[in-house]
């Protein structure tokens, strides 16, 4: 069925999911407090909306695509108000846990649906419509959502309740920051025992240290070619981004009281690693920064 979206936050990846929505044939009014962000966005066929609140009290759904937790709960203080009772709310930012079940708290106190769809698939999978989504949130409300998440992505999982999909979204996030970090020392360490790295690639690809982070985003270049290594550590997924993903998986860590000593180490390096390199980096290029606080042999 044909719907009317609201999609608020038309930036790197709102922009392009908003245009894939347009090409499935829904009604698109979109919002975004940059003009130039709004500007790409109806090149594509969005229809501009001045405020969130215009955009939102005339949809039967609404899509925010956010930077952070503060961002969605200051859009819906704004919105809820204004939109029409049942709307169903899906933010697909990436937040806190916290921040999406009073996100969720807010729109159902409003007389509104919600759910948490997080996404990973970065800008690329944006525009290709093959973003993967994570939903926390009820059944009825997945499944009316579902012809919207198909159009903008090629997978989506129903994880649980409210705040299920960014809790399953940090701790993914949690596995890959620490394995990219043991995969990068694991390839200083061969070169400093003089093994080369096609040779650890060729072995671990194959056996027990398999995993994304060696056999897709190969942190080194030469074993697999198409990994941001062989192409200057351009993104891919930004070291910034990466580190804002364990900012939030260590808030879950502390909240909870988990015993979570790697995921709480690789927050604290990827925070300072990308104070460093901020968006320029892919997040394997942490695998300089081992190299060049390695020291001489002992
Ligand atoms: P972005 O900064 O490019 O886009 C965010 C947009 O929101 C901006 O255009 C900004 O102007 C707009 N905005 C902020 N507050 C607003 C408001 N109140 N009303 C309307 N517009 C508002 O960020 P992005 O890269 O598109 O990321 C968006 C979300 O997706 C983040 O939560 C990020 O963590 C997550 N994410 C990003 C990637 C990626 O590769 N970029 C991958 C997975 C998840």
């Amino acid at each position: 069925m044909v719907s009317t979206v609201a999609f608020i936050g038309l930036g790197h990846m709102g922009g392009p999911m908003a245009a894939n929505l347009v090409k499935a044939g829904h009604r698109v009014l979109g919002h975004d407090l940059v003009p130039a962000a709004l500007g790409s966005a109806v090149a594509a066929g969005v229809e501009p909306a001045a405020t969130a609140v215009s955009a939102v009290n005339e949809a039967d759904l609404v899509v925010s695509m956010l930077p952070a937790g503060r961002h969605v709960l200051g859009l819906y203080d704004d919105v809820l108000p204004a939109a029409r009772p049942g709307t169903l709310f899906v933010d697909c930012s990436t937040i806190d846990v916290t921040d999406a079940r009073t996100a969720h708290t807010r729109a159902e106190a409003a007389g509104m649906r919600a759910l948490d769809a997080p996404v990973s698939g970065g800008v690329v999978g944006a525009e290709a419509a093959t973003l993967t989504f994570m939903a926390g949130g009820g059944e009825d409300e997945f499944a009316e959502a579902r012809p919207l998440l198909d159009a903008m992505g090629k997978k989506a999982v129903h994880c649980g309740g409210a705040g299920a999909g960014q809790a399953a979204k940090i701790c993914n996030n949690m596995i890959l920051g620490v394995s990219m970090i043991a995969v990068s020392e694991a390839f200083v360490l061969a070169e400093s025992l003089g093994l080369s790295h096609q040779a650890l690639y060729d072995v671990a690809s194959t056996a027990s240290g398999q995993c994304w982070a060696l056999s897709v985003n190969c942190p080194v270049p030469g074993p697999v070619p198409t990994s941001p290594a062989n192409r200057d550590y351009r993104p891919g997924f930004a070291a910034s981004l990466m580190a804002k993903d364990l900012g939030l998986a260590a808030n879950a860590v502390r909240a909870g009281g988990v015993h979570a000593e790697l995921g709480l180490r690789a927050a604290e390096l990827y925070a300072a690693h990308a104070e460093r390199v901020g968006d320029t980096e892919d997040f394997s290029g942490i695998v300089r920064a081992v190299r060049d606080q390695s020291g001489e042999p002992a």
